[in-house]
């Protein structure tokens, strides 16, 4: 099927990881603002069937080692399709890309960050023609309700500008599909594997009330894709019975999680950060870290540049978070789930949120309590958990009360990270599994390797004539 292709393409380049120095070009990706991908369904007439299209420079026209603007526009015609297949064909676009030899793609929406490796360009895959074969050869076998395709490539500053806003309109239109509808009003759930080829032991259960991680997949877009593709990565989960209502425990999500993640993750409640959170794959839109010091919350998304109010960056927090994990107090999640009335409602909700970066705060303020917005800190309140305290003090957040009513919050010392040190020094200790309690909090340390200056080895008898 993909004779003509220069490089291979095959399920076992899912995952392929390309780093700075082996990439060609990155397209999209952090440091670039115009960026989308979208798949709209059309009518017969108005599809050229096979055709790709390109806007602006071609892949073997952009100058190596930059980033550039980038844009995929995917459109489809079937007698069966219609604009609710829209989000799941879009997802698709991650999981074909990937199988391509050399070729990096993550995120999704918006928010697209894709390499191509320096060795698959020189064997030749240096224009957006072939990657355009790949995808429209894709689509159609694996997708036979698709009877027409194709797909528009943009590198076109100015053009993608003037697109964006169309696309954002449209990704807005496909969540808002699913606000009101509640958990206990359906029968099934759905998940999806489609990440598993970098986080393996990661499920994804997409209810009404919890969107997907990477935020491209609503409950609506599962029952879909399950019914077109039940073979797909997207399958459905009889949702079983209620074990725990207020942690948002399910039967069904339960065994579909044991299941396939192969054993390694067999307890899932879905409205929590704590004990069993959902996991973690590494397309999440935004992380929830636990801040100890003030038993809150805080929320960091993918864009968000420097350090969080603990003193962490998003990447190194997403890489506490990710992989699969179910870690306590960290949550990789979609900015649609802070719209949902399920948000962290075991553990609160918005009372307990205490900082959200001023661009998330906008997005989802019609969705916060009007009693706690003006509560939440921003970016602009505190950039130190010091200040934080502050704010939160003299705003009289709700999270205030609690450390009255239990205890004042741990004191928790700083934690600072050296990553050149950690990345040469040997391990002292490593755990699967290390629970302790420090504070009055439980913390269980998942995966840990630690690291010390110093290891001082005393006897219990030594310690005793102390
Ligand atoms: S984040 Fe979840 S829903 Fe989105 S592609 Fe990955 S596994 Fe699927």
């Amino acid at each position: 099927m993909f004779k003509d292709i220069p490089v291979e393409v095959g399920v076992i380049y899912e995952g392929e990881r390309i780093r700075r120095n082996d990439m060609q070009v990155e397209l999209g990706g952090p440091t670039v603002k115009q960026k989308f991908e979208l798949a709209k369904v059309k009518p017969l007439d108005q599809i050229e069937d096979g055709k790709v299209f390109i806007i602006g420079p071609d892949l073997k026209d952009l100058p190596e080692g930059g980033a550039y603007p980038f844009g995929i526009l995917i459109e489809a015609a079937g007698e069966k399709l219609d604009a609710g297949l829209e989000g799941v064909l879009e997802r698709r676009i991650h999981g074909y890309l990937n199988y391509i030899e050399g070729f990096m793609h993550l995120n999704q929406r918006y928010d697209i960050w894709i390499r191509i490796g320096k060795k698959s360009f020189q064997k030749g895959l240096n224009n957006f023609e072939a990657i355009g074969q790949v995808l429209y050869k894709l689509f159609k076998s694996e997708l036979p309700i698709i009877e027409k395709l194709q797909i528009t490539f943009i590198t076109d500053a100015a053009k993608l500008e003037q697109m964006t806003p169309a696309a954002i309109q449209d990704y807005e239109s496909r969540d808002s599909k699913a606000r009101g509808l509640k958990d206990a009003e359906v029968d099934t759930f759905y998940g999806c594997a489609l990440c598993q080829s970098f986080a393996p032991s990661h499920v994804c259960v997409i209810t009404p009330q919890r969107y997907s991680n990477c935020g491209a997949i609503s409950w609506f877009d599962g029952k879909a894709s399950a019914s077109i593709d039940p073979k797909g990565p997207v399958f459905a989960i009889p949702r079983g019975d209620i074990i725990n209502e207020e942690k948002g425990e399910f039967s069904g999500i339960n065994e579909a999680a044991k299941k396939r993640s192969m054993g390694e993750v067999n307890k899932v409640w879905l409205y929590t950060a704590f004990d069993y959170p959902h996991t973690s794959c590494g397309c999440f839109e935004a992380v929830t870290f636990y801040i100890p010091e003030v038993d809150g919350m805080g929320v960091v998304h993918r864009s968000f540049k420097g350090a969080t109010v603990n003193g962490l960056p998003f990447s190194t927090l997403a890489d506490s978070t990710a992989g699969g994990r179910q870690i306590d107090g960290f949550h990789g999640m979609s900015i649609e789930y802070m719209r949902s009335t399920k948000f962290f409602a075991a553990d609160g909700g918005w009372n307990r949120i205490v900082w959200v970066p001023k661009e998330v705060k906008e997005k989802v303020k019609e969705f916060i309590p009007k009693d706690i917005v003006d509560k939440i800190a921003t970016e602009d309140d505190a950039k130190s958990v010091d200040e934080l305290k502050a704010f939160l003090t003299a705003k009289q957040h709700p999270i205030v009360a609690r450390w009255s009513a239990e205890e004042a919050p741990a004191e928790a010392e700083a934690i600072t990270i050296n990553e050149d040190a950690a990345g040469t020094m040997m391990p002292v200790a490593t755990a699967g599994s290390l629970p302790f309690m420090a504070g009055g909090f439980k913390i269980i340390l998942k995966d840990a390797k630690i690291y010390a200056n110093r290891v001082i080895i005393q006897t219990v008898k030594d310690k005793d004539k102390r």
